[in-house]
């Protein structure tokens, strides 16, 4: 902003001295020039602040995301693989899982597990 200033001062100075008189529509365009460059510094300055506001706000969003990315990993673990897979009904291209029983199944059947297509049951490791 103050080179911008300087600038006018001295095309206002030229403008007012003997030598500047012969040129002083030249020096009134580069006046105007710069005032219009003053004009455009302070709207590019305004976006800049909003661009930095806006790029605070996406470190913060970023932040936040990771946190839940990193809270829902750690509460899957080691994913689906915990739950077993039906022998009888899974592929080796499409895994079919089983469905856990109800808790006062678990010892009548001796399982934890269900097929629900195939009503195979199976106990999963501890
Ligand atoms: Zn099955």
């Amino acid at each position: 902003m103050g080179t911008i200033k300087d600038l006018v001062d001295l095309a206002t100075q030229l403008a007012n001295s003997a030598e500047g008189r012969k040129i002083t529509s030249e020096l009134l365009k580069i006046q105007q020039l710069t005032l219009a460059l003053q004009s455009e510094q302070a709207s590019l300055h305004e976006t800049n602040i909003e661009l930095r506001e806006e790029r605070q706000q996406l470190r913060d969003t970023i932040r936040t995301l990771e946190a839940k990315v990193q809270d829902m990993s750690a509460r899957t673990g080691s994913g689906p693989t915990d739950i077993p897979l039906c022998p009888n009904c899974s592929t080796t291209s499409r895994p079919f899982y089983m469905s856990p029983l109800p808790p006062d199944f678990i010892d009548v059947l001796n399982a934890t597990h269900e097929c629900p297509k195939c009503k195979y049951t199976s106990r999963s490791k501890p």
